[in-house]
């Protein structure tokens, strides 16, 4: 049999080399810490939690809570972990994170199919098959080949998350769709604002509460992610002839050019998300909801996706992988993890799950599999291997990359209800077909 190679011990990797394992194949699963770390890691511990110690949701009408249930159904070592070793957070399944992490380390330093190796990995090992699983903050070296073997463009140190709304909480009346100068089509909805309008968002701007970036994140703003508050610290006319520019757009309830518009565009191809363009940002997130809020048409919006910056190693996905999370100029190479373009501790583990099931069915000469885009490892599979590769950026679980209902449903409670038991229904109907 063939070994399969696991780099990086973090919350996806664990999860890839315990499925393998599990199913009878010898895995050798490398983490560099202790012996080198990462700005963000304090133990040696696997599948630590670099920050807060939630996993999202508990209920499955929110989009983490589904998640994590189709996760159990995979059998997910960190779900189980988190439910061991849980704390109380009211609506969210939150851990103490030294536990968590100890539950973990335990069970695959114990796991006789797994032979852990605490180096440092610098180029993907040329026996076997391998799972890159080296998350955000992949050592440097690492990195420099990844670049080298993937092309110097498809490798990403830094997210630029502008936030997403969903497309049914949006306000029409006050918005038109249209590009600038007319080119493009209907690719962008415009809300147009009076020069009131924007004095009130820009002092609210301003005025709101930033995250402070973390020494190692510093270097991202001469990479061209610069947040949208940065800019307007420049004068008050410095958005005006940046993202809230209305050069080329003429409102049709006017007939004349505002003072300024946002512009969101489509984030899939269902329409169900829209991306505020332009708006990557640091302000905290009540204080996104605050200020984005407004703007004309975004008064009620519900956001799938909060605006951030982060120090973030990622790869092109939608240029370089296939659904099944295999490289598509090496089949024998598996990415999993936030590295794949996924944001989040649940998100990264699901995909290095998935990574594990396709590595066994690789090694066993079976076709390799993923779950149906109705339900939400799916779904972010699709999305991360379908999206626009030019303006490609991290994606977390929400429910606007699933496969909208087939019927109208008329409420928001109702519509999860309906999207959370189609989801887990079609999950356990693949488990069947598919081991
Ligand atoms: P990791 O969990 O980071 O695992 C990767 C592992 O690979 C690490 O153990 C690392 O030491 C190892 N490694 C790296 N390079 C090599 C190499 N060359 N050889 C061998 N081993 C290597 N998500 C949330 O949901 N909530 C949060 O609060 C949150 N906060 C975050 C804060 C920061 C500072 C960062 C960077 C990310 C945060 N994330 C958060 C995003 C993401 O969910 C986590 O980073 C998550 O741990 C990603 O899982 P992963 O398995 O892809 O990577």
């Amino acid at each position: 049999k063939e070994i399969i190679n696991v780099i990086g011990a973090g919350l996806a990797g664990v999860e890839a080399a315990y499925k393998v394992a599990n199913k009878g194949h010898k895995v050798r699963l490398f983490e560099m810490r202790p012996k080198k770390t990462t700005p963000a890691h304090k133990t040696s511990l696997f599948a630590e939690l670099v920050c807060s110690n939630t996993l999202g949701g508990k209920e499955v009408t929110t989009p983490r809570g589904l998640l994590k249930a189709e996760m159990e159904l995979l059998n997910s070592l960190i779900v189980e972990a988190a439910r061991k070793t849980e704390v109380p957070a009211g609506g969210a399944l939150a851990v103490d994170r030294e536990k968590f992490a100890e539950y973990i380390t335990e069970k695959i330093e114990n796991h006789p199919n797994i032979e852990v190796v605490r180096e440092e990995v610098t180029e993907i090992p040329k026996e076997g098959i391998t799972i890159v699983a080296s998350g955000p903050l992949t050592s440097d070296k690492f990195s420099e080949y990844l670049r080298n073997y993937l092309g110097e463009k498809e490798l990403h140190f830094y997210d630029a998350i502008s936030p997403i709304v969903y497309a049914d909480t949006i306000d029409y009346s006050k918005c038109f769709w249209g590009s600038r100068y007319g080119k493009g089509g209907d690719d962008y909805l415009n809300c147009p604002m009076t020069e009131e309008e924007y004095e009130r968002f820009y002092t609210a701007l301003m005025e709101a509460e930033k995250v402070p970036l973390k020494d190692f994140e510093k270097a991202c703003y001469f990479e061209g992610c610069m947040p949208i508050e940065e800019m307007a610290e420049r004068g008050k006319q410095t958005l005006l002839f940046g993202p809230l520019k209305p050069v080329g757009l003429i409102d049709p309830k006017t007939g004349k050019r505002p003072f300024a518009v946002v512009q969101l565009r489509k984030e899939n191809k269902e329409g169900t998300l829209l991306n505020l363009v332009g708006f990557q940002t640091k302000l905290k997130y009540p204080e996104q909801k605050r200020v984005f809020r407004l703007i004309p048409g975004l008064e009620n919006a519900e956001f799938a996706r909060f605006g951030s910056i982060h120090r973030n190693t990622f790869i092109k996905s939608p240029k370089l992988l296939l659904k099944t999370l295999q490289l598509k100029k090496n089949p024998k190479v598996f990415f999993a993890g936030q590295i794949t373009g996924v944001e989040g501790y649940p998100e990264s583990a699901a995909t290095g799950i998935i990574a594990g099931i396709n590595a066994v069915k690789l090694a066993e000469g079976k076709e390799l599999v993923y779950p149906p885009e109705t339900t939400m490892i799916g779904a972010l599979l699709k999305y991360i291997t379908t999206a626009d590769p030019k303006t490609f950026q991290p994606m977390n679980a929400n429910f606007g990359i699933l496969l909208p209902p087939e019927k109208k449903i008329r409420g928001k409670r109702e519509r999860r209800k309906y999207l959370a038991e189609r989801a887990l229904e079609d999950m356990k109907k693949w488990l069947e077909l598919v081991y």
